[in-house]
């Protein structure tokens, strides 16, 4: 028997095999996977109609996971009578799942006759996720980050529009949110980086100034964050000052040393430092509980991570953590996932610093790699 944070910690470790049966039989009610930003599955199911994530408590729709798929993995997602349920090849362990519905909105078309799902997709089940830019200066200069699969997704040819500018996002944003059944409570802005860390985030400013006109116009009450690096100018950071948003700037990884051999990039961009400096100004600009920084839980010992955590709560930082995946053409791709039992203590640690530091999650019902809402919710607790 698993609880089902228990369960979201297997299928983040283990991944997901998909049946012939469940693959045949994905309603297209539900939402299908579509690959904005990365690519975490074998490359043959690039065309395949497969789902984005799944919902473990079908009742109340709030504990999501991401499906990974792993070919040999133990878990099957599999479907019989008009059920959808994950089984457990070695123990027979069966438990029904659901998956978000698939948006109306999907198939709107923008005046300039793109569909809406180039642009805006239903993230997680609860976020309307833009990713603004689909390239990055860390992968031109041969220095992505190591857990990265931009450039091995994109290079593949995907339908996502490359550059968004801010009228086509207005546009987008208020045409998602006329989508009366859109469960989204919050929209959520990243997108790579340009060469010019400050013409970079000037322009992911301008688009964010964008969304949170057309949320106002929308008249809907809907969180709206930024995932952005850090400009060169941490005076920049201003330009944030009085908006009502989640501000994300990612630690990545708190040893120095892996960070240095992971994210090679960032670097020579300022390095760890430069993001802790940043994020130190963004909680003098915008206050506590507004500013996060994500966690890759993973790829550094837990005594590392749990440092890191720390260390961001002290600085009034959130720190969220994002469980690894390994993904396909990646340097990372053969690197050992986290086991369940590493998920699990990684979750009570991150539960701890909620608890005690009083801090909100950042994909709050829709983190679909991320733990941070079961960290916030205690569930953690349930399995020591
Ligand atoms: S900064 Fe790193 S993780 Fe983000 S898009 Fe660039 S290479 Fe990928």
């Amino acid at each position: 028997m698993y609880t089902p944070i228990q369960l979201k910690a297997e299928l983040l470790s283990k991944g997901i095999s998909l049946t012939e049966n469940l693959i045949n039989n994905f309603s297209v009610k539900y939402l299908e996977k579509r690959r904005a930003y990365g690519n975490p599955d074998p490359v043959e199911l690039r065309h395949v109609r497969i789902p984005q994530e799944l919902y473990l408590d079908p009742e109340n729709l709030r504990l999501i996971v991401s499906i990974n798929v792993e070919t040999d993995s133990e878990w099957l997602l599999d479907y019989m009578d008009d059920i959808y349920f994950l089984i457990n090849k070695n123990t027979y362990f069966k438990h029904i799942v659901s998956f978000p519905l698939k948006p109306a909105f999907y198939s709107q078309l923008l005046e300039n006759k793109q569909k809406l799902s180039q642009i805006v997709t239903l993230y997680g089940g609860g976020s309307l996720g833009i990713f603004a830019y689909g390239k990055c200066h860390l992968v031109e200069i041969n220095k992505p980050c190591h857990y990265c699969s931009i450039s091995q997704n994109r290079d593949k040819g995907t339908d996502f529009v490359l550059t968004i500018n801010p009228d086509l996002i207005y546009e987008s944003v208020i045409l998602a949110l006329q989508d009366e059944e859109c469960p989204a409570k919050q929209v959520m802005l990243n997108g790579g980086n340009f060469k010019d860390r400050d013409r970079s985030f000037l322009h992911y400013t301008s688009l964010l100034k964008s969304i949170l006109r057309a949320v106002r116009d929308s008249g809907k009450k809907i969180d709206v964050h930024l995932i952005v690096y850090p400009p060169e100018n941490l005076e920049l950071l201003e330009e944030l000052k009085d908006l009502d948003i989640g501000l994300a700037m990612n630690t990545e990884v708190f040893d120095i040393q892996l960070f240095e051999q992971y994210c090679p990039g960032k670097v020579e961009t300022g390095g760890r430092q430069h993001i802790f400096d940043a994020l130190e100004k963004a909680v003098s600009v915008l206050g506590k509980n507004k500013v996060y920084s994500i966690l890759v839980g993973g790829l550094e010992p837990l005594e590392s991570l749990k440092s890191g955590l720390t260390y961001l709560a002290d600085m009034g930082v959130s720190p969220v953590i994002n469980v690894l995946h390994t993904d396909p053409g990646t340097p990372l791709e053969n690197f050992p996932k986290p086991t369940v039992e590493q998920i699990l203590l990684m979750g009570k640690e991150l539960q701890t610093i909620y608890s005690e530091y009083g801090f909100l999650p950042f994909y709050e019902d829709c983190g679909r790699n991320s733990i941070d809402s079961e960290a916030y919710k205690g569930l953690f607790q349930l399995t020591s």
